[in-house]
């Protein structure tokens, strides 16, 4: 259940309704992939203003199982969190797994058969499986079990892929249809459900899985809530699919939510909101903070994506990069640096954050270079902060 509040050009503000809140539009989920963002509490989250996280069906399946989530009475209880999460299906953690070790398992149009990385159990996920796993994990928004193949693998192959996606897509539909009626889940109980675009870095496939996915809505008799960028956002090279995206964007339909999933870093999300999506993920925030990285805006500088070139792509010098990032509105600082040993100015006068509100740059070097984990916390904890005033942002150019 998605409103659009206002649209200027491609971009579109807006707020999503579901079974455990409202949250408005454009948003930025952070990466809760076994059910917690490493280091952070739930108090720490909400004091970042984070609202909705993303959790993943393959880690949570896995450890701690399905058995322990369902006896705690689903993953917002286990978790103790009571604002919406978002399941990934997991299909992208099980293909990679495949993709790059063959002997790891098997993929038929039927089902995926693949032996756990630690325990080397074996174990089979079908799209049905996907789904049925996300309504017992009770989340508020779901994924559907896709084919997600490298960018780099042949144009038919990327075909076959979105062929299969629009197939277990269907499967993954039916079953949503099913589970909502065994559980009699009522019409404002129900999670939303999200399809996933395939087709690599070819427009005319990626319009070809939006359109068979339309047409899945139709046969079934549920429009999907949203759609899913599938596969990574940049080529090999870490240049961002620009054309690609943007068309993606174009083909589906207005009132559907547009998730760029995996996106990203601060000026792929600017480009990502300018051209039509609506919501992120990405682990960029939490793992650079626990190495020690911190993204600072530049305050007055407007968050547009000029230059529009990525990081690897960009006609900065390094230092310039590092000085400005990749959008000129925001730069990152090593906390790990020496030249910070005796700086004790705050590390941003004006953020809110726990990190910047108690403690100074000398200090926070301090804790990087002790290894100690409070370090790393802040530095996550401040990037989140940073990643929410950029939504706010966005939500008033
Ligand atoms: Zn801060």
């Amino acid at each position: 259940m998605f409103k659009i509040f206002e649209k200027k050009n491609q971009a579109r503000t807006g707020i999503v309704t579901t079974k455990n809140g409202e949250i408005k539009t454009p948003f930025f989920m952070p990466d809760a992939t076994r059910g917690f963002v490493k280091f952070l509490n739930n108090e720490d989250i909400a004091r970042t203003g984070i609202v909705p996280m993303v959790v993943n069906t393959y880690h949570l399946f896995l450890s701690p199982g399905m058995e322990i989530v369902k006896k705690a009475g689903g993953i917002h209880k286990f978790m103790n969190y009571d604002k919406p999460l978002l399941s990934d299906s997991g299909g992208y953690q099980v293909f990679s797994l495949i993709h790059k070790s063959p002997k790891m398992g098997k993929i038929t149009d039927n089902e995926v058969v693949f032996r756990s990385p630690t325990s080397g159990e074996k174990h089979i996920i079908t799209p049905e499986k996907s789904i049925q796993i996300q309504f017992d994990l009770g989340v508020d928004m779901m994924v559907c079990f896709d084919d997600p193949p490298p960018n780099n693998y042949s144009k038919a192959r990327i075909a076959a892929a979105v062929e299969r996606t629009i197939f277990w897509a269907e499967r993954c539909l039916v079953e949503y249809e099913k589970q909502i009626k065994k559980r009699k889940i009522t019409a404002g109980n129900r999670p939303l459900i999200f399809a996933v675009v395939q087709g690599g870095e070819y427009v005319d496939l990626r319009q070809r899985c939006v359109e068979g996915l339309i047409e899945v809505g139709k046969k079934v008799g549920r429009d999907w809530d949203g759609f899913g960028f599938g596969a990574r956002h940049v080529n090999e090279k870490g240049v961002f699919l620009e054309e690609i995206l943007r068309a993606t964007a174009s083909f589906i339909p207005e009132k559907a939510l547009r998730f760029a999933l995996g996106v990203g870093t601060p000026e792929d999300i600017v480009r990502c909101y300018l051209m039509g999506w609506d919501m992120f993920d990405c682990v960029i925030p939490t793992r650079e903070g626990r190495h020690g990285r911190i993204f600072l805006r530049i305050r007055g500088q407007q968050p547009l994506p000029s230059p529009p070139q990525p990081l690897s792509n960009s006609p900065l010098s390094k230092g310039e990069r590092e000085r400005h990032g990749a959008g000129g509105f925001y730069e990152t600082i090593n906390m790990n640096n020496g030249k910070f040993a005796e700086d004790f100015s705050k590390i941003d006068a004006q953020c809110d954050c726990d990190l910047c509100r108690n403690h100074t740059r000398a200090y926070v070097h301090h804790l990087f270079k002790s290894r100690d984990p409070l370090g790393m916390r802040l530095a996550a904890i401040h990037n989140l902060r940073f990643y929410v005033e950029l939504m706010e942002e966005l939500k008033t150019l």
